[in-house]
């Protein structure tokens, strides 16, 4: 009886609904990449150059990848946000974090989704983004077992939709009252029984059992965490100055894809080759302990054993 995520999946409309998209006003003029950028690292390209020149070829610089291009909005730890309290279980605790992780890139997903009134298009459209791109990996969608080239819009299309249908399927995110009576976690823990997201030892037990979870539970979690993980990746490589920049809210994404990536790392849901498009920026965030000490090395579990 998954009550606590009950309550959150409450808040949460099919297809979403947060109108985030309103971006900050935009500072002087003068803070945009085309006035700051040196090409010192590429002596070779004339300094005529536009950003957008280089942002739209693959062996250019990414700017989001550089320190002073990479500021959060927020200040604090977000392994507050993510570890899970001591009185709700892994699985309801996940199934959270899975919804509000969502609910985050949504907000994202929309701002290159917004139609642009003089071409009618959507900023992320056929034409900018005939394929699933992150830098020069293209994500592909599987059709009757082929994998296909799909334009991003479709395949962000079709990852929301799919998310969202698993957010709502009563099977894999039971909040109907189930049989038995659920085991604490308290009573777990003390019995030095608490499940790791491979438990070999244990088959009949598992992420989220006691609140009704199918055993999938933690596979479908890491799937879809998987898909959003490309979202950003194409936000990034593809989006990140054409809107982002441009629009002063690449703070927001920044703050976003750090708490993303802290749940991920934190509970092992995205693996580090998956991550890889990324890896730069997420080395970054470690770096600057944006993305916490504590979600490296074991994340969850680590610290379970550890208290
Ligand atoms: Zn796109």
């Amino acid at each position: 009886m998954a009550t606590f995520f009950q309550s959150v999946r409450q808040g949460f409309g099919r297809g979403g609904n947060n109108k985030s998209n309103n971006p900050p006003k935009s500072p002087a003029q003068s803070s945009t990449p085309q006035h700051q950028a040196t090409m010192s690292n590429s002596p070779s390209i004339s300094s005529s150059l536009s950003v957008e020149t280089q942002a739209n070829d693959p062996e250019g610089p990414k700017y989001f990848f550089q320190e002073k291009y990479a500021p959060l909005n927020v200040r604090g730890n977000f392994l507050t946000l993510c570890a899970c309290p001591k009185n709700v279980e892994l699985g309801e605790w996940l199934a959270h974090q899975i919804v509000e992780q969502y609910r985050l890139l949504h907000g994202m997903l929309q701002v290159i989704q917004e139609v642009n009134s003089v071409t009618g298009l959507p900023i992320c459209n056929e034409n900018t983004c005939p394929t699933m791109s992150a830098g020069r990996l293209t994500y592909t969608w599987l059709v009757d077992g082929r994998a296909a080239k799909i334009s991003a819009p479709k395949f962000i299309n079709r990852v929301e939709k799919w998310i969202v249908s698993k957010i709502h399927d009563p099977v894999m995110f039971p909040t109907e009252k189930v049989n038995g009576t659920p085991e604490t976690s308290a009573i777990k823990e003390a019995n030095g029984a608490s499940t790791t997201p491979s438990d070999p030892a244990n088959p009949d037990d598992w992420i989220g059992k006691s609140s009704g979870f199918p055993p999938t539970f933690y596979k479908d979690c890491q799937g879809i965490m998987k898909q959003m993980f490309r979202c950003y990746a194409h936000l990034y490589h593809a989006h990140w100055l054409n809107p982002f920049w441009h629009i002063n809210k690449h703070d927001v994404l920044n703050m976003c894809f750090v708490h993303f990536v802290t749940v991920s790392k934190y509970y092992g849901l995205v693996s580090d080759k998956e991550m890889e498009p990324m890896q730069p920026l997420i080395e970054l965030f470690i770096k600057q302990q944006r993305v916490p000490p504590e979600a490296l090395n074991g994340g969850h579990w680590a610290q379970q054993a550890a208290t």
